[in-house]
């Protein structure tokens, strides 16, 4: 564990930004705090049990005593979210707006998304407060970079929505799995923009002893940060999505500014090297938009630029939101498209949109509630 709470017992509590955020803690974290605050060792066990089961505020743990309670309430951030928002889509998505806690972040606003399907329940997570990097078709990039998530927010965003998926599920009409199986790193903010939170949050959820959501069920999308990616390969080789959007280096340079520091050549090379299981592949997102990229040229040279043996393409229909520039691809389009790239053997999918009507779609994620009370 890399930080423990000193012996406060004579002084004021820190502030809540200095505090160690109980999401972030696994058990042996636990273990080692209730061997200093001189509690028997298996409290830490009850604490971690509610902590996994969603439930941060110490005073709903039952089973333990009531001065560790305040312990925990004094000595930790336990719970870094406060919920202020939840929509409902009628396809059963839903969308969470959660304020931060923590000191100078206090009441900055991030968004989940709980995307349920037959057999799954996939949330896509948020590791920033707007994004460091600039993609012209993205609403969450017209929103300034204003923090880096810790690990434990962004840890808490899954413990939440499990927990409001338990006191309400998904009804049975829509005939959807109403729990959370895989996570997706693809909701506001560049991941590898905030690498230590992110790592350390995935690490956390792969924990056996905690959530332990198997690699093969987390995915982070990256714009294309290649030293990072590298890193990620090396230390958490997790599944690896790109936002792509166009395999001509000028016209990338505009979609996906990162590019004129990396560009296609760089990430071919480390897409090349990332290490890869058997029967997975790396995505290749690709955001359809009318005569932007969607031209002979474009499908010429993103067939060159794929490798499809370890790659697949996923296009993705743009989700225009007020004041976007750009206008999406028609169905149709979308379709030859797809057609093209699967007759010179790549496998092309053409992403189904969920939650539109709640903003809550692809590239749609921008917090702009602002913090009642
Ligand atoms: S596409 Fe991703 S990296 Fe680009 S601005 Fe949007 S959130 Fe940031």
């Amino acid at each position: 564990m890399s930080r423990m709470p000193t012996n406060t017992a004579s002084t004021s509590p820190a502030d809540s930004s200095d505090k160690i955020q109980l999401p972030e803690m696994d058990l042996s974290d636990l273990q080692a705090l209730m061997l200093q605050w001189k509690q028997p060792k298996f409290r830490a066990k009850q604490v971690f049990d509610w902590r996994n089961k969603g439930v941060l505020n110490p005073d709903e743990m039952k089973n333990i005593s009531a001065d560790l309670r305040d312990k925990l309430n004094t000595e930790l951030l336990c719970d870094p979210l406060k919920l202020m928002r939840r929509e409902c889509s009628s396809d059963g998505t839903r969308k969470y707006v959660f304020a931060l806690k923590r000191g100078r972040f206090a009441g900055k606003m991030v968004e989940a998304v709980f995307i349920p399907e037959e057999k799954r329940g996939t949330v896509c997570i948020s590791s920033q407060v707007g994004c460091v990097l600039d993609c012209p078709f993205c609403h969450t990039g017209t929103q300034a970079f204003e923090a880096n998530l810790s690990a434990g927010e962004i840890v808490a965003q899954i413990l939440a929505i499990k927990a409001d998926l338990r006191s309400d599920p998904l009804s049975e009409a829509l005939e959807m799995f109403s729990d959370v199986t895989h996570i997706v790193y693809m909701g506001m903010g560049e991941p590898l923009a905030n690498e230590d939170s992110v790592h350390k949050s995935i690490a956390l959820f792969m924990h056996e002893d905690g959530l332990n959501i198997s690699r093969r069920r987390i995915t982070l999308s990256t714009s294309g940060l290649v030293p990072q990616i590298n890193r990620l390969g090396e230390v958490q080789p997790v599944n690896l999505a790109i936002s792509l959007h166009s395999a001509i280096d000028e016209q990338r340079d505009v979609l996906v500014p990162i590019n004129r520091k990396y560009p296609l050549a760089e990430l071919r090379d480390c897409l090349n090297r990332y290490p890869l299981r058997k029967q997975r592949h790396i995505t290749l997102e690709y955001v359809l938009l009318d005569a932007v990229n969607d031209r002979a040229e474009d499908l010429q040279a993103l067939i060159a630029f794929v490798n499809p043996e370890r790659e697949r393409v996923n296009l993705i229909q743009f989700n225009p939101y007020p004041g976007s520039p750009y206008q999406g691809t028609s169905k149709e389009n979308m379709r030859e498209f797809a057609q093209h790239l699967i007759s010179k053997g790549i496998r092309a999918t053409v992403r189904r949109s969920r939650g539109q009507d709640i903003m809550a779609a692809c590239g749609q994620l921008k917090a702009d509630t602002k913090l009642q009370g």
